[in-house]
């Protein structure tokens, strides 16, 4: 899709800190880290949200969900992590790629979500 950041990122216009790609997907650091341990995994073709994904996007994010625990581990997330999907104006997503956010560290994340909004 022409003006999206993420499949420019896949289309290598845009430079990412890698973690992992296949065909099927790309693994990179977010940009603006919200823990020790912050990736994110999309799929190479676009899909906007999972509002809008389709039965023949199953493979795919069954394959990107399936890599995720062992992508976490490498990247020191060895006692668990957090994986989090915004979606849509309610879910806060900023860009419509899909992605997964993995989220970890050493110690225990805060809570799920905060008790007051900001
Ligand atoms: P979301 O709010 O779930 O749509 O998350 C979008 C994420 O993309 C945010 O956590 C941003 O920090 C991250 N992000 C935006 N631009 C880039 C970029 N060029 N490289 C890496 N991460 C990015
Ligand atoms: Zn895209």
């Amino acid at each position: 899709m022409t003006d999206c950041i993420f499949c420019k990122i896949v289309e290598g216009k845009i430079p990412s800190r890698k973690v992992y790609e296949d065909g099927d997907m790309l693994a990179f650091h977010d940009i603006n880290p919200q823990a020790p341990v912050h990736f994110m995994i999309v799929p190479k073709r676009h899909i906007d949200s999972l509002a809008t994904c389709q039965d023949s996007d199953a493979t795919v994010l069954g394959r990107m969900f399936a890599m995720v625990g062992r992508l976490a581990s490498q990247q020191g997330a060895t006692d668990g992590f957090r994986t989090i999907v915004n979606t849509g104006r309610v879910g806060r997503q900023d860009v419509y790629h899909l992605h997964i956010h993995i989220l970890g560290g050493k110690e225990p994340l805060g809570r799920m979500l905060p008790r007051e909004d900001s």
